[in-house]
């Protein structure tokens, strides 16, 4: 079995959920008292948010890179950003750890396409769902045409996750404030949602929406372990489960 490298605390609310899922899916496959390879970096996340928050990219790069090398000086066989935002560094990361690095984006264009689906609306941080890493990859990679909220409604998402979700809040205000995002965009014809921040899926899940979701997390860390028991990827479900 190979080892995964994982690059967390980005929020650490989530990198819990890649643990967990990494694990109970070695166990899924492998049975009885398999487990996963994993070596992790967790960062402090206050100090890379005050980066994010400068538009300092070129220092959050930097960090996560150094990270990133680390992880494979300690036998990581690939490296994982447990975060959709920080894969605006991606390329950085994966250059400095010198072994491959499994995109977020990769692993869930990829199950958005064999699902069919088209017009994803993309729920995520102001980043990811401004700045053209994100959008630009499903575009050109999995020829998806991703819906983005507008401003007011991207301003609300944004905070949830920095304000609450990451912060190990979770309030049914803002479950009902996403469901109705969900909703408008089902209106305007998106045809399933990205829950494109590692946190969101501990606010909603595939009971919060007629639209298929796709969970970034259940993706990504589905896809390590693909790579780790060097597997094609399973028949993944809409949410992640394998
Ligand atoms: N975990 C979130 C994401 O997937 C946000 C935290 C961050 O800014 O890195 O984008």
């Amino acid at each position: 079995m190979r080892t995964i490298g994982l690059l967390g605390g980005m929020s650490w609310e989530s990198t819990v959920t890649y643990y967990k899922v990494i694990n109970e899916t070695v166990r899924a496959r492998r049975g009885g008292l398999a487990s996963a390879k994993v070596v992790l970096h967790s960062v402090d996340f206050s100090e890379i948010v005050a980066m994010q928050t400068a538009g300092r990219w070129d220092l959050a790069a930097a960090a996560l890179g150094d990270a990133a090398q680390g992880l494979a000086k300690a036998g990581a066989d690939c490296v994982l950003i447990c975060t959709n935002t920080m894969h605006l560094v991606a390329d950085a990361v994966e250059r400095a750890a010198g072994v491959p690095l499994i995109h977020i984006v990769d692993a869930t264009g990829a199950a958005l396409k064999a699902a069919g689906v088209k017009r994803p609306l993309l729920l995520a941080t102001r980043y990811t769902m401004e700045q053209p890493f994100y959008a630009e990859r499903l575009a050109a990679n999995f020829g998806l045409e991703p819906m983005i909220p507008d401003d007011a409604e991207r301003g609300i998402v944004h905070t949830v996750i920095f304000d609450e979700l990451c912060q190990g809040v979770v309030e049914p205000a803002s479950r009902a404030a996403y469901r109705e995002i969900i909703a408008r965009h089902a209106d305007r014809g998106a045809d399933a949602v990205i829950l494109g921040c590692t946190e969101i899926g501990l606010l909603i899940n595939s009971a919060d929406t007629q639209l298929p979701v796709f969970d970034s997390t259940l993706l990504h860390a589905a896809a390590a372990v693909d790579f780790a028991l060097n597997e094609q990827p399973a028949a993944i479900g809409l949410d992640g489960a394998a």
